[in-house]
């Protein structure tokens, strides 16, 4: 019998029996039913989850009160918010770079996991991921940000827009300072306006960028602002780590 025409839950059985699935944190066997496809229980406690507490501006954890926090009393973002949904360590460090440099697909229901247990409800809203420049989509292969778009698109029935580019080769941010960050990002990143003319989606759409994770939000900020000056009224950011 080919494996497709299996049902569901049974071709799940043999594939775990076949190809036994272990946890990415502890290499534990994962035998028994449960949300999450490659976390066990013990690994999944040890994540420093982003659940109370955060700057409902940008998302910084550990903010009392539900206050904005001492830089969003600085600044003026042109994104609405961020909601992170871990903090970048231990695990939650991992569970990224696997699926940026080991092509870790496979985890990809485990994120949108994560993001519904967040409750996170992003049905209404135009999922936009952010651009990475294309001759590094073409090395890495994929853009880490679409992929967890469409997926999420899939499970909350909602639009993935590309609409936008870099349209300019920046250095990777990781190992640059707070200012080097924003001057390395800004102007890099425009509207697609070909895609946006063809789309026609209205002014008044919510749009939610989503990346994998948020250090200065330079490169969320960057994004949002052309797409404020595109018109767009609500914009908001979700990024799967707080750095
Ligand atoms: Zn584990
Ligand atoms: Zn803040």
């Amino acid at each position: 019998m080919a494996i497709y025409s299996i049902p569901r839950g049974v071709s799940r059985h043999l594939l775990d029996f076949l190809f036994p699935r272990v946890c990415i944190g502890c290499r534990a066997p994962l035998v028994k039913k449960s949300a999450y496809c490659y976390i066990c229980d013990d690994c999944l406690r040890k994540i420093d989850w982003i659940r109370y507490h955060f700057c409902p501006r940008c998302g910084t954890p550990d903010v009392e009160n539900g206050s904005a926090c001492d830089e969003c009393g600085r600044k003026a973002f042109s994104f609405r918010r961020n909601r992170s949904i871990y903090v970048y360590s231990g695990l939650g460090r991992q569970i990224i770079h696997e699926l940026k440099y080991r092509n870790g697909r496979h985890l990809l229901p485990d994120i949108a996991h994560m993001v519904s247990e967040a409750g996170l409800d992003l049905r209404d809203t135009v999922l936009v991921p952010v651009p990475l420049h294309w001759c590094r989509r073409w090395s890495r292969g994929f853009n880490q940000s679409e992929l967890i778009c469409d997926h999420l698109a899939k499970i909350y029935d909602c639009e993935v827009c590309q609409l936008l580019h870099r349209s300019r080769h920046t250095r990777r941010q990781f190992g640059l300072g707070f200012r080097e960050r924003w001057k390395n990002v800004s102007n890099a990143i425009q509207v697609h306006e070909r895609i946006l003319a063809r789309t026609k989606l209205a002014k008044n759409r919510k749009i939610t960028l989503v990346d994998d994770i948020f250090t200065s939000g330079a490169t969320i900020e960057a994004c949002a602002k052309v797409l404020v000056m595109a018109g767009f009224e609500h914009v908001e950011a979700l990024t799967l780590a707080r750095a």
